[in-house]
């Protein structure tokens, strides 16, 4: 494989596809040594089958708002890649969204997927609908609509979408009543439904919570624990919620949390009811933080800035992708930082990564340490197939359990001969490994 020859081609054929191509790239350096060890890869053009997404599916979805005008949004689902189990990863509704961020995610999916241990495949949708400053009735017609389109693509045994940033418990709800309807079949082919309609226990909080055991298997290999830690946070939805929840538990202190207005510093920490504030924050139909420091006049608010700038041993950025730059990076090598694990998928710009990398700071990649929110989709998927529900400290066991497994294989196939643990390679090479080798298996198809 050259790595450069493949990339120059891939951006001949999808040009200004940013993050699609800046994931890509970041696969194939990794893999590229196992993959020149292994010639039936070659010869079987596994990396140029798996660059492309099986197929993608783009529909407009038409919707009312309350005062009767119409509006039209882009509607997507990118399958990427089912060697290994159904399509399956979350919908994303926020303006921001086109297909250069589906592909990115679709494709980060099928390794983050592999990781967990279970049969799933890699897929990612959504739209640039944005659900912020909507009433319910809207998302109810917007979710309508758009389901209206999706439902023929998908099942439980062929694709099954989930949540992602824009899309909760409320939102899963109105796409499910409306693919119950359609299809007639009360089946789990949703992932994050209500607890009375086929949810699983824990999943609201898996995707932090696995985050924060990540993080906290990343530390024990120096010896360290949370405990006494301070943890910076960024974002204030449904990850960095799970995420705060759980360093609370372990006995670390979050000292932020941020929106797309700025971040807020509370040297009190992040705790009881402050984690519940940030439910109150997110409910609030508008995307800021700034009014924890109204509720809590004890935090400061740093308009138009990153968390990453206050002192801490243990960064979790839990927002978005590319959130945290190279200066973001240099501020947290020179505080002295310990750990960076990411909860969102690709918060890290490469510039960053390469500075934490050199520093020698813990660091793991979204695919490996935020894989718990879908590992327990994959949990609720199974409880749906069984029609049975696990109580949710059997499901948290679970979790917990897969968490360690994958950190297990970034050890296992990260560890450089100085010691140092590259957490990227490790998952990007054991995740590769796992389809690609399912690939081989079924031939070429
Ligand atoms: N959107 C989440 C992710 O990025 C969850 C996907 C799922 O549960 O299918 O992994």
């Amino acid at each position: 494989m050259n790595v450069d020859k493949l990339m120059n081609e891939l951006e001949k054929k999808h040009p200004g596809e940013k993050e699609y191509l800046q994931a890509v790239r970041e696969v194939l350096e990794s893999i590229e040594e196992v993959y020149n060890e292994n010639p039936q890869f070659e010869s079987a053009s596994i990396i140029e089958r798996m660059i492309e997404p099986d197929r993608i599916l783009t529909f407009k979805v038409p919707w009312a708002d309350d005062q009767g005008n119409i509006h039209v949004n882009l509607g997507y689902r990118v399958q990427f890649n089912n060697a290994i189990g159904p399509y399956k990863g979350g919908l994303r509704f926020h303006p921001s969204v086109n297909l250069s961020i589906l592909k990115f995610l679709g494709f980060e999916q099928i390794f983050k997927n592999a990781l967990t241990t279970l049969p799933m495949g890699g897929g990612k949708g959504g739209s640039d609908f944005n659900p912020k400053g909507k009433s319910p009735s809207e998302i109810m017609r917007f979710c309508q609509s758009f389901m209206l389109e999706l439902w023929k693509l998908i099942g439980p045994e062929t694709d099954v979408p989930a949540g992602d940033i824009g899309v909760g418990g409320r939102e899963i709800g109105y796409l499910y009543g409306m693919y119950r309807k359609l299809a007639r079949e009360n089946t789990g082919v949703l992932t994050g439904k209500g607890i009375n309609w086929g949810g699983s226990l824990i999943r609201p909080e898996a995707t932090g919570f696995g985050v924060v055991y990540f993080a906290q298997e990343m530390l024990a290999t120096i010896g360290e624990t949370l405990k006494g830690k301070t943890v910076a946070v960024s974002g204030f939805g449904n990850v960095a919620w799970g995420a705060v929840r759980k360093v609370n538990e372990l006995g670390g202190k979050v000292v932020t949390l941020s929106g797309p207005d700025g971040y807020i510093y509370d040297p009190q920490g992040v705790s009881g009811k402050k984690i519940d504030f940030m439910l109150d924050l997110r409910a609030s139909n508008e995307d800021i933080v700034k009014p924890y420091s109204y509720e809590f006049p004890e935090a400061e608010f740093h308009q138009g800035k990153h968390p990453w700038e206050v002192k801490c041993d243990v960064a979790l950025p839990c927002a978005t992708e590319n959130e945290l730059n190279k200066e973001d990076a240099e501020n947290l090598v020179k505080n002295g930082c310990l750990c960076l694990t990411e909860g969102a998928n690709m918060p890290c710009t490469p510039e960053a990564i390469e500075i934490i990398q050199k520093n020698k700071i813990l660091f793991a990649p979204g695919k490996a340490a935020n894989a718990g929110g879908v590992a327990t989709s994959g949990l609720e998927m199974t409880q749906n197939a069984m029609k049975l529900n696990w109580t949710a400290e059997e499901v948290d066991a679970k979790l917990h359990q897969i968490m360690k497994k994958i950190h297990e294989a970034c050890v296992k196939y990260g560890t450089t001969p100085e010691g140092y643990v590259d957490y990227v390679k490790g998952a990007n090479v054991a995740g590769f490994l796992k389809v690609a080798n399912a690939m081989l298996d079924q031939g070429l198809v």
